[in-house]
C-alpha cells in the first residue's frame, strides 16, 4: 500500500540540506510553483547518484517532484545553473547563508514565488561572480527581499506634508514611512526614536530598489558614502519588520569587520 501520488514539474534552487542516514538528504527548494518546500533525495550523497548533482547546495534546476501524503521526493531533475562557486570565497559563502536562513524564514509554501526566485538566483550569481561588493549585495538583497514579502514601507512622500523630495529627509523603519526634516522638526518627540537621516540619493537608491523591476536590481552604482547608510537602513528594517536577529549575520559580521592594525 504506497497510497496515491502525483508528479509535478517545477524549477527551484536549494538553500538548505541536511543528510538523512547515509545517503540520502532532506532539501530545501526554494521554487517557482510552490514558494519553500522540503524535498526528500534519495541517493543524494551517493557518488554517482543521479540526485547528487541537483541536490547540492546553491544549484539552481529543473526538478520532478511527486508528492505523496503531504511529502514531496525527488523523482528526477535537470541542472540548469549552480551557484556553487560562490563558495570559494568564505566571506560571499556565510553571506549566501545569511540569505538562506531570511529566506527559510520568510516564504511561504504553497504558493507562486517566481519573482522571488528570480531575484534570489540573481543574487546568488553575483555572489558566485564576486564582482560586486558583498556589503552592496547584501544592502541590495535585504531591502528588495522585505519589501516584497509583506513589508513595503510607502516611500512616495512624506507621511505629513506629501512633498516628494526635499535635501534631508528621514526615514523611519518601524512604521515603514519618509518624513521631511521641515515636519520632523516641529515635533521630533512624536516620532519614533530610531531613524535614519537620508541624503535625496539615499532617497532615490531605496525607490529604485523597492519599486523597480527585478531585472535591474544589480544594475546600479552608488558611493560608499551612500551605501553605508543604505545599508544601515536595509538591514535595519529587516531586521526591525521581522523582530529578530539571525546567528548567521553575526557570523557573517565577525568575519568582515575591519580590524584596525595595532599600533
Ligand atoms: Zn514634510
Amino acid at each position: 500500500m504506497t497510497g496515491t501520488s502525483h508528479l509535478i514539474t517545477l524549477n527551484g534552487v536549494v538553500i538548505g540540506q541536511r543528510t538523512v542516514g547515509e545517503n540520502n538528504c532532506f532539501l530545501d527548494i526554494l521554487t517557482d510553483k510552490l514558494g519553500l518546500i522540503e524535498v526528500t533525495s534519495h541517493g543524494a550523497k551517493k557518488l554517482g547518484s543521479k540526485n547528487a548533482g541537483i541536490s547540492s547546495l546553491y544549484t539552481y534546476s529543473q526538478f520532478t517532484l511527486s508528492k505523496n501524503k503531504g511529502r514531496y521526493t525527488i523523482n528526477s531533475g535537470e541542472p540548469i545553473c549552480s551557484f556553487h562557486n560562490l563558495s570559494s570565497s568564505i566571506e560571499a559563502l556565510s553571506l549566501a547563508v545569511y540569505f538562506s536562513e531570511v529566506i527559510r524564514y520568510c516564504t511561504t509554501s504553497e504558493e507562486d514565488h517566481s519573482d522571488i526566485l528570480r531575484f534570489v538566483c540573481m543574487t546568488f550569481f553575483q555572489l558566485a561572480k564576486g564582482k560586486l561588493a558583498l556589503d552592496f549585495i547584501k544592502a541590495v538583497f535585504e531591502f528588495r527581499f522585505i519589501t516584497h514579502i509583506g513589508f513595503m514601507p510607502d516611500l512616495r512622500a512624506c507621511r505629513e506634508c506629501a512633498c516628494y523630495q526635499s535635501d534631508e529627509m528621514y526615514f523611519l523603519p518601524k512604521t515603514g514611512s519618509i518624513i521631511c526634516s521641515d515636519c520632523y522638526e516641529e515635533s521630533p518627540s512624536s516620532y519614533e526614536d530610531y531613524i535614519f537621516l537620508m541624503t535625496p540619493t539615499v532617497l532615490h537608491t531605496l525607490r529604485y530598489v523597492a519599486y523597480s523591476d527585478v531585472n535591474k536590481m544589480y544594475s546600479f552604482t552608488i558611493s560608499q558614502q551612500s551605501l553605508n547608510v543604505f545599508g544601515a537602513i536595509s538591514e535595519y528594517y529587516l531586521l526591525t519588520q521581522l523582530g529578530r536577529g539571525f546567528d548567521t549575520l553575526t557570523y557573517y559580521k565577525s568575519i568582515t569587520a575591519f580590524t584596525p592594525e595595532e599600533k
